[in-house]
Parts: structure tokens; C-alpha cells; sequence
């Protein structure tokens, strides 16, 4: 990737989650003062391999910090009802001030329920619907890490929103929809493209920031991005070399993008990064 030739500015996702992240230490340090410790506390159920290094990153992410985390580890046969208990009583420990389940839970495990089941104040991947509804009309406790991520960037690499065109690839509940609503309340004209769009190519060409979150190695082409516009690849794909990649061609759209994100070290380590500062926002709003 750095032996290619770009035009476009790099939005370099490391450097500003490293800068995120130096920030949250120092707000937690300021709370240490007053006696608090933040608290994130992350419920793995079975064996997963890429939940467990997920998990596992949180965890050491935490600790970068000092933020205090815990981490159960359930057995992949765990009840729904055992783990809607742990839910229970974690929502009621003063020193937990952010919970997070891993998704995906084992298939015998209703996730809409235990997500749930999560206090709204203490959810911290904002996906309960009470956050999801803040979203839509007003100020939500959490938001969901990879697109708050993102506005980050979008923020860090001066792109003007107000008034923009943007164009979301992708209608997940955790990534699409979420960035769309973000992107809307921050002045933009959104359009939100998915599996059914017609012509993805028309929509994405009049796109001054353009979100890719799909899943498909080489999604977004040259051909298809406006000169100038800001590229946010929040694509995770192994590409065919075994190597990560993500949704966008980026030695192509980096000759014609404004500003561009690579992965790796874009979209991933700020949703990292995220995760901390939702943890620190409720400890801190715990304290007020
Ligand atoms: P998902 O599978 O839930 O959603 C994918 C979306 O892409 C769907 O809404 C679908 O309609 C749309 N889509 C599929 N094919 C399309 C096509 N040909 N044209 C246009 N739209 C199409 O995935 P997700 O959970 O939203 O994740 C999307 C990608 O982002 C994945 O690669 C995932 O690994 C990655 N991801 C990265 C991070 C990060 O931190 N970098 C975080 C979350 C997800």
C-alpha cells in the first residue's frame, strides 16, 4: 500500500485513535481524582476465534488507559436466562459503567433480547433501541463505535458536512443506519445505498463523503467517486492474497478521493478507540 502513488490525503485512523485514546487517559486520571474508576465490563459467550480476539483487544485497550475491565467468559451452551442474569446484576454494580455483550451470540441465544436487557445508561455499543431511538431525535447516552468512529475522522480531516451530499453503502443496524442518522444530523443530504440499490455508481458519483460499509473486496472503484470527495472505507474483507482489505480500491480511488482512509489503520482502530471514550462518558456522566 505505502509504494503506491496517492493524490489524496491519507486520514491516518491510528494516529487520531492514538490521540483519542491519550485523551480518554487523561480523563480518566481527572476521575481517579475524585475517586472513580471507570468501569467496562465485556461478556463473551462461547468460542468464537475472531470474538475472542476482539474481546481480547478491549480488554488490553482498557487497560492502556486505566479504565478497570472485566471479562466473563460463558460456556457456548450458557442458558439465555443465565445470561440475561449476568445482564441483571452487572446493570445493578456501581463500578460498571459500560456493558458490552460480543455479537455474535450463539444461535440458541435470542441477541435482540439480551441486547435488551442491557441498561440504555450502561450500553455501551449503542445498540439498545432506546439509544437507536435517541439517535433519530436527539442526543442518545451511547452511539454505535465503528460510525461515531467515523464522524471522528470526518471531524480530524476538516470535511464540511453541512450541506454535503453523503453516501452510505450499507444498511446494518450497527454501521449503515446509524452513520446515516449521524451524517443527517450533522447537516448532511443523505443517501443510504444497500444490496437492492439500482445504480449504485449514479448515487455514489454525486457523494462529497462517501461511506463504504458492505463487506466486498474492491466494492468501490475510481469510476464510481466524485474528484475531490472524502472516502471512508469501513470494509473488513481478507482479500484474495490472505492480506486485510477493505470495500474500496483504494490504489485507484486514492488518485482521485480528496482525503481517503487505508485499511489497515483506518476505520478499525478508531472503532477501538470508541469504545473508550463511550466508557469514559458514562463514568463521567456517573459522576456529575
Ligand atoms: P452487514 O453484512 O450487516 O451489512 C452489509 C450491507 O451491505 C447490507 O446492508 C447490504 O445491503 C449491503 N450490500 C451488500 N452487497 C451490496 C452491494 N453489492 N452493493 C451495495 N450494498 C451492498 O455488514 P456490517 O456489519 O454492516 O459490516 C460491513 C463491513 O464493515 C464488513 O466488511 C465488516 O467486517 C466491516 N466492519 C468493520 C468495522 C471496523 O471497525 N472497521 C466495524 C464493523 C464492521
Amino acid at each position: 500500500m505505502s509504494s503506491v502513488p496517492t493524490t489524496a490525503r491519507l486520514i491516518d485512523g491510528n494516529a487520531l485513535a492514538r490521540s483519542i485514546r491519550d485523551d480518554v487517559a487523561r480523563r480518566v486520571a481527572a476521575l481517579a481524582a475524585r475517586g472513580v474508576v471507570p468501569g467496562l465490563a465485556v461478556v463473551l459467550v462461547g468460542e468464537n476465534p475472531a470474538s475472542a480476539v476482539y474481546v481480547r483487544n478491549k480488554v488490553k485497550d482498557c487497560a492502556e488507559v486505566g479504565i478497570a475491565s472485566t471479562l466473563d467468559r460463558l460456556p457456548a451452551d450458557t442458558s439465555e436466562t443465565a445470561l440475561l442474569e449476568r445482564i441483571v446484576a452487572l446493570n445493578a454494580d456501581p463500578a460498571v459503567h459500560g456493558i458490552l455483550v460480543q455479537l455474535p451470540l450463539p444461535e440458541h441465544i435470542d441477541e435482540h433480547r439480551v441486547i435488551e436487557a442491557i441498561s440504555p445508561a450502561k450500553d455501551a455499543d449503542g445498540f439498545h433501541v432506546s439509544n437507536v431511538g435517541q439517535l433519530v431525535v436527539g442526543e442518545p447516552l451511547f452511539r454505535p463505535c465503528t460510525p461515531y468512529g467515523v464522524m471522528k475522522m470526518l471531524e480530524h480531516a476538516g470535511t464540511r458536512l453541512d450541506g454535503a451530499e453523503a453516501v452510505v453503502i450499507g444498511r446494518s443496524n450497527i454501521v449503515g443506519k446509524p452513520q446515516a442518522l449521524m451524517l443527517l444530523a450533522a447537516g448532511a443530504t443523505v443517501t443510504v445505498c444497500h444490496s437492492r440499490t439500482r445504480d449504485l455508481a449514479a448515487h455514489t458519483r454525486r457523494a462529497d463523503i462517501l461511506v463504504a460499509a458492505v463487506g466486498r473486496p474492491n466494492l468501490v472503484t475510481a469510476d464510481m467517486v466524485k474528484p475531490g470527495a472524502t472516502v471512508i472505507d469501513v470494509g473488513m474483507n481478507r482479500g484474495a492474497d490472505g492480506k486485510l482489505c477493505g470495500d474500496v480500491d483504494f490504489a485507484g480511488v486514492s488518485r482521485v478521493a480528496g482525503a481517503i482512509t487505508p485499511v489497515p489503520g483506518g476505520v478499525g482502530p478508531m472503532t477501538r478507540a470508541m469504545l473508550l471514550v463511550n466508557t469514559i462518558e458514562a463514568a463521567e456522566r456517573g459522576a456529575r
